[in-house]
C-alpha cells in the first residue's frame, strides 16, 4: 500500500471544517447547544448571503435558458463574469474555518490530560436501570442485538463538486445497506468537539450517541469514503459475545511488528458499555488540534513501524494505545479478518467482474468483499494519494456493484460497472411474488458468510 500517500491524505484531512457549536454544561452534565449572539447575528448574515447567492443562481440560469434580448454579447459576458466572480466570493466565505466573531481559541493546558467530558464511571449500571424502566426500547431485538451505523463528513463543502456527489452515492449505498438490514443509522457532520476535529471527530460523536441511546447495543463506525459492496452479509455479532471493541486488522502486524496499519479504523464497532466509555477516554488524549497532535505524531512515528512524521492520527493513536496497554484492553479486543469488514480498494476494484462470474453476495470475503474502503483517495478534499480519475472510476464501479445487488431486488441492474445507466433484468411476464426470488437479499441469512454457497 502506498503509505507516503496514506500520510498525504491523513494530514490533508485533519484540519478541515468551521468548529462546532459552543456547548454549555449544566449541572447534571448534560449540554445544551446555545448561539451566543454575536455568533446569531452571523448567521442571519450567512443565510442572507446564501439567499443572495442563490438569487444569483437563479438569475444565471434564467439568463442561460431564457436568453436576454436587450444586452449586446459582449454586455452580457461582462454580466455574466461579474456574477460568477460574485457567486465565487460568496462560496468562498460560506466555507471558510473561522468567523469574524470568534472568541481567541482557548489554549488547552498541555500539563492537563485532555478529556471527552466529565467522567463516568458506573455506566453499565445506569443503562441497565434505563432498559429495565424502558421495556419498549429494548437492546435485543428478536435475539438480535440493536446496532447503529455511524458515519459523517465535514461541515463544509468538499474541495470539489464531484467529492460532494461521491459522498451522497456512499450514503446511498449505507442507507441501502442499513434498510436491508434493519440498522439505525446516523449521519454526522458537527465537530462537537472543536479540538477534535477531521478523522478524530469519530470519538465524541461515538461517546454521546453511546449516552443518549442506551437501548443501542452496538455503535458501528463507517468512514464516509468506504462502502458496503456484500449487500447480503451481516455481521456474526454473536462470534462477538465477550468482546467490546471489533476492529479489522492483523495481530501479528500488530504484536510483532507494531505496523501503523495493524488495524484500519474506518470500520469498527464498539459495544455500548462502561469499558468503552474509558477505551474512548485513552484514545482521545493525542486527538486535540495543534500543538499535542503534533508532539503526539511524533512519539507515534518514532513507536510505529512504517508510518512516516505527521501530525496524531486517530489510527496510530488506537494502535499505539493497544500495544503500550495491551494487558489492560486486549482481552475485549476482536481483531477480525475472516472478512472484510474494511477492504482495502485497490486489491478489490479491478476484481468485481470475476467475483461475479464466480460468486455471490453473502460471503464477505476476498471473494465478494462486505466493505471497500478508499482509504488514501480523498474524494472530500484535494490531495489525494493517487490520481483523481482512478479513485473516481473505481468509486463509480464500487457503487455500481453495490448498487447492482440492490437494484435486482426490482429487477434492474446497471448496464455496466461504469455506467449510469440501467437495464431491466427481469421482464414483468411473471406473476409479481415471483419477483422475490431466491436471492432476495431482504429474507433473513441464517448463520451469515458462506451460507448461501
Ligand atoms: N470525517 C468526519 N468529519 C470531518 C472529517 C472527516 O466525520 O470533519 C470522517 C469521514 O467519514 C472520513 C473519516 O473521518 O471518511 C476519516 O478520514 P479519511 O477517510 O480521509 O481517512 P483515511 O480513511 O484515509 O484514514
Ligand atoms: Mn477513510
Amino acid at each position: 500500500m502506498g503509505q507516503d500517500n496514506f500520510v498525504a491524505q491523513k494530514r490533508a484531512s485533519g484540519g478541515g471544517g468551521a468548529g462546532g457549536l459552543p456547548t454549555t454544561t449544566t449541572a447534571n452534565g448534560r449540554a445544551r447547544t446555545m448561539l451566543p449572539r454575536g455568533r446569531q447575528i452571523n448567521k442571519t448574515f450567512n443565510n442572507i448571503k446564501i439567499t443572495i447567492l442563490c438569487g444569483f443562481v437563479t438569475i444565471l440560469v434564467l439568463r442561460g435558458t431564457v436568453g436576454i434580448g436587450n444586452l449586446s454579447s459582449s454586455d452580457a459576458d461582462a454580466a455574466n463574469q461579474n456574477l460568477i466572480e460574485e457567486t465565487n466570493r460568496i462560496l468562498k466565505e460560506i466555507r471558510s474555518d473561522s468567523e469574524p466573531d470568534d472568541p481567541a481559541e482557548s489554549e488547552i493546558n498541555p500539563n492537563v490530560t485532555y478529556s471527552l467530558g466529565p467522567k463516568i464511571s458506573n455506566w453499565n449500571q445506569e443503562r441497565q436501570v434505563w432498559l429495565s424502566q424502558n421495556p419498549e426500547f429494548p437492546n435485543f431485538v428478536n435475539g438480535k442485538p440493536r446496532i447503529l451505523l455511524l458515519t459523517g463528513s465535514p461541515p463544509s463543502p468538499c474541495d470539489n463538486p464531484i467529492g460532494d456527489h461521491y459522498l451522497l452515492k456512499a450514503i446511498k449505498n449505507k442507507i441501502d445497506y442499513c434498510r436491508i438490514h434493519g440498522i439505525e443509522i446516523v449521519y454526522n457532520m458537527a465537530h462537537l468537539d472543536k479540538e477534535l476535529a477531521g478523522y478524530w471527530a469519530k470519538l465524541p460523536m461515538i461517546r454521546r450517541l453511546m449516552l443518549s441511546h442506551p437501548e443501542i447495543e452496538w455503535i458501528w463506525w463507517m468512514d464516509s469514503d468506504a462502502m458496503f459492496t456484500d449487500m447480503v452479509f451481516e455481521i456474526p455479532l454473536s462470534k462477538y459475545d465477550k468482546h467490546n471493541l471489533v476492529i479489522h486488522g492483523y495481530p501479528d502486524l500488530l504484536f510483532e511488528q507494531k505496523s501503523w496499519i495493524a488495524l484500519n479504523t474506518g470500520s469498527f464497532l464498539f459495544r455500548n458499555c462502561q469499558w468503552s466509555l474509558d477505551l474512548l477516554d485513552a484514545w482521545a488524549p493525542m486527538g486535540p488540534k495543534g500543538a499535542i497532535r503534533e508532539e503526539a505524531g511524533k512519539i507515534l512515528t518514532a513507536n510505529l513501524k512504517g508510518r512516516p512524521a505527521f501530525e496524531a492520527d486517530d489510527q496510530s493513536a488506537l494502535i499505539y494505545l493497544l500495544l503500550s496497554q495491551k494487558d489492560q484492553w486486549m482481552d475485549k479486543v476482536y481483531i477480525e479478518n475472516q472478512y472484510y469488514l474494511h477492504g482495502y480498494w485497490a486489491g478489490l476494484v479491478d476484481r468485481y467482474e470475476e467475483m461475479m462470474e464466480k460468486y455471490h453476495p453473502g460471503l464477505g470475503d476476498e471473494r465478494w468483499p462486505f466493505v471497500t474502503h478508499f482509504v488514501g483517495c480523498k474524494p472530500c478534499g484535494s490531495y489525494g494519494d493517487y490520481p483523481v480519475e482512478q479513485c473516481m472510476r473505481s468509486m463509480e464501479r464500487a457503487f455500481n456493484f453495490a448498487d447492482n445487488q440492490v437494484l435486482k431486488l426490482y429487477g434492474f441492474g446497471h448496464r455496466g460497472l461504469l455506467s449510469p445507466k440501467i437495464k431491466r433484468i427481469r421482464n414483468e411476464t411473471v406473476t409479481p411474488l415471483e419477483y422475490v426470488d431466491q436471492f432476495d437479499i431482504r429474507r433473513p441469512v441464517h448463520g451469515n458468510s458462506g451460507s448461501r454457497s
